[in-house]
């Protein structure tokens, strides 16, 4: 198995470390392409227009400790677009998907070695991660995952909550039948000093959620079916 380079979709900034950071850290090099970047969203109160760049140098730590490096779409999240991010029945933004296609498609094409793919599952049914699941659901993204090595990662921490979420996904049921699903339990020390980089975003109940009650990141072996099944009950229900 090559567990040398893994490529990780991340609908916003702090997902890759918030799912699966520990994970990534056994990689000799990873790379978080971040797609809905743009944000007034903090648990700080950092000024709306500071927001994206005291995100960014958030990124910036985890690079200098772990040696992530950090990509960025430039697409604006739900917060900016108007958009309740518990809303789960909107109708896909088909403009949207397509920027989002084309922009993980042409950051792919320019990775020269071989790697491993970490794709959302999209655990409580966020528009954006929804919308970086379904990146893979058509077109060229799809094919990749027929020769591309691929998990599908359990976002956090709607993966652990994931009982209240009512509009229960097919995509979800799918992998439940038929994908295993791998725990890697995690030092909650180690966790919680990766997680204390994401200030901004993560209040101190949040990280104690996050590591602490929660002791593992999850992930699951699965086929590229799962992003057929996914399509399937999202947009216009
Ligand atoms: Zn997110």
């Amino acid at each position: 198995m090559n567990k040398e380079f893994a490529v990780v979709i991340s609908p916003h900034i702090d997902d890759a470390a918030i799912s699966i950071g520990e994970i990534l850290r056994g990689y000799d090099k990873v790379l978080v392409l971040n797609v809905f970047n743009k944000s007034i969203e903090t648990v700080t109160g950092v000024s709306k227009k500071d927001v994206n760049n005291h995100r960014i140098l958030e990124d910036k730590k985890i690079a200098q400790q772990y040696g992530f490096e950090f990509k960025y779409a430039n697409l604006p999240d739900t917060s900016l677009r108007g958009i309740d991010w518990n809303n789960h029945n909107l109708p896909i933004d088909q403009e949207l998907l397509t920027q989002v296609q084309e922009w993980i498609k042409s950051e792919l094409d320019q990775v020269e070695a071989d790697f491993r793919i970490f794709i959302p599952a999209s655990y409580g049914l966020h528009p954006d991660h929804c919308l970086a699941t379904l990146t893979f659901s058509t077109g060229p993204l799809l094919y990749y995952l027929k020769w591309i090595p691929f998990f599908v990662y359990c976002d956090q921490p709607y993966f652990l909550n994931r009982k209240i979420i009512k509009d229960k996904h097919e995509g979800h049921s799918a992998l439940e039948e038929s994908g295993t699903l791998i725990a890697v339990p995690f030092s909650v020390v180690e966790k919680r000093i990766m997680l204390s980089a994401y200030k901004s975003q993560l209040s101190p109940e949040r990280v104690k959620l996050l590591a602490g009650k929660n002791k593992a990141e999850y992930y699951w072996i699965t086929s590229h079916k799962f992003f057929k099944f996914f399509t399937k009950n999202l947009g216009g229900k």
